[in-house]
């Protein structure tokens, strides 16, 4: 079964002159609205559209498409993608924006110019970044992949391991002296064994026709086999930034830059980044670094001291609380909130506590706190406590209810957590209530 594309490849393999111009007259060959063959479509539509000549790159060898329109009597179409999706048959995706699209027609399709030249730009910047990348890792750094559209581009390179903060600028040095080194690029046609004399690195697992292109900068610094578009000397490329490095699998890293309007936007953005921290820490550009890490270690020796004073100050409570014991049948009894105190903290407190009402004497330490609106609550018992028949873990569950809690432990240590603050005087009342009752008082 021949596909749609096969029969209108019948007509012809689409002229492409996107090396030689940005605009064309063409005709429409024919159109396809969701993958089959379609007689015309009206304005709002989205379809594919095969021309007969086009000046519109399609999306290869790591290359975006080109981005225009297509325009006639009445007719205007945004060319949205451009694929080529058979061999000789080049298919615009294109959206209508107004009047009617038919076989037939007769258009003019235009490139977007400044699309273009950043995707120019764009391209000719990953043949100088794979040059640096080898000039200064060495041959082996070879190009695995690419992708590039105007402003940006990322190159994928065999290499075992991550580059150094200074590899990484010698390689964006040496890209950006070749920029402004202005190398002439110049394309040619030639064969495959020739193009191998010649040293042309020939990049991908494709299969390769008779006649390649070469692609070269400055002669042989870059010479690579590629049918993507390029400047016409490397200083149309611009200043370019080395923005990332990282590991795409073992083997293999990639590196991401930026050029064009994309480079001063990440400049500007970089120097805005800057300039508030100077404002903000009244130190010249230069002298941030050294101040953050200052503001660092103070902030890091604040933490301690503050930590040290948390403790110093539950440990003062905790003398406090033993003082105020309440005498319950016999048992030293301490059923107290203590405001702003997390779980971990809590139990430390109720230990210390209890240690200091004494450990020969019938002691119940219960403790409820609510810290960032949870509920925490722990009780601990002596061991004359427990022969008094006092049990924690029951002490804990009858805790629960007014706070929404849930918790249970063992006879000598329990601990619970709820979410309803406004319960916990309730809970210490239940609390002490059943002590109460369990001592007999
Ligand atoms: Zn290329």
């Amino acid at each position: 079964m021949t596909s749609p594309y096969d029969r209108l490849l019948a007509a012809g393999p689409t002229r492409v002159v996107s090396h030689e111009a940005l605009a064309a007259d063409a005709t429409v060959v024919g159109l396809l609205r969701d993958g089959a063959e379609a007689p015309a479509a009206a304005a709002g539509e989205q379809v594919e559209v095969v021309l007969d000549t086009t000046p519109f790159y399609a999306e290869s060898g790591g290359q975006e498409a080109d981005a225009g329109r297509i325009v006639g009597a009445g007719l205007d179409l945004e060319v949205l993608d451009v694929q080529r999706p058979a061999k000789g048959l080049v298919v615009h995706t294109v959206r209508v924006v107004a009047g009617e699209l038919s076989a037939g027609l007769a258009v003019r399709a235009e490139v977007d110019q400044e699309w273009r030249l950043g995707a120019c730009q764009a391209h000719s910047a990953t043949h100088i970044l794979h040059a640096a990348l080898r000039q200064v890792l060495g041959p082996t750094a070879l190009q695995a992949g690419s992708y590039n559209k105007p402003g940006y581009l990322r190159l994928d390179f065999a290499w075992p391991e991550q580059l150094s903060p200074e590899t990484r600028s010698e390689v964006e040095e040496v890209a950006n002296l070749a920029v402004r080194a202005d190398l002439p690029v110049r394309a040619f046609l030639t064969t495959l064994p020739e193009a191998r004399e010649l040293g042309a690195l020939a990049l991908f697992d494709e299969t390769y026709d008779e006649q390649v292109r070469v692609v070269e900068i400055g002669g042989e610094w870059s010479r690579e086999l590629c049918g993507g578009t390029h400047v016409a000397h490397s200083a149309q490329v611009g200043p370019l930034a080395l923005t990332a490095e990282a590991s795409v699998k073992a083997g293999q890293r990639r590196v991401e830059a930026l050029v064009g309007r994309d480079y001063l936007t990440f400049v500007r953005r970089q120097r805005a980044v800057v300039d508030a921290l100077t404002a903000q820490l009244r130190v010249p550009a230069d002298e941030v670094p050294d101040r953050v890490l200052a503001l660092a270690d103070r902030l890091r020796s604040a933490e301690k001291e503050l930590d040290r004073l948390r403790a110093e100050a539950v440990l003062a409570g905790a003398a406090t609380l033993a003082r105020g014991a309440a005498d319950v049948g016999g048992v030293a009894v301490v059923a107290a909130e203590v405001p702003g105190v997390g779980g971990g903290d809590l139990r430390t407190l109720a230990l210390d506590v209890r240690d200091r009402l004494g450990a020969d004497r019938a002691g119940v330490v219960a403790l409820i706190a609510v810290a960032e609106d949870k509920v925490s609550y722990v009780v601990t018992t002596t061991e004359q406590a427990r022969r008094r028949g006092v049990s924690a873990g029951a002490v804990v569950r009858a805790m629960a209810g007014p706070v929404g809690g849930r918790g249970g432990g063992r006879d000598d240590m329990a601990q619970g957590g709820g979410t309803e603050p406004a319960g916990t005087a309730e809970s210490l009342r239940l609390a002490e209530r059943l002590i109460g009752e369990q001592v007999g008082a």
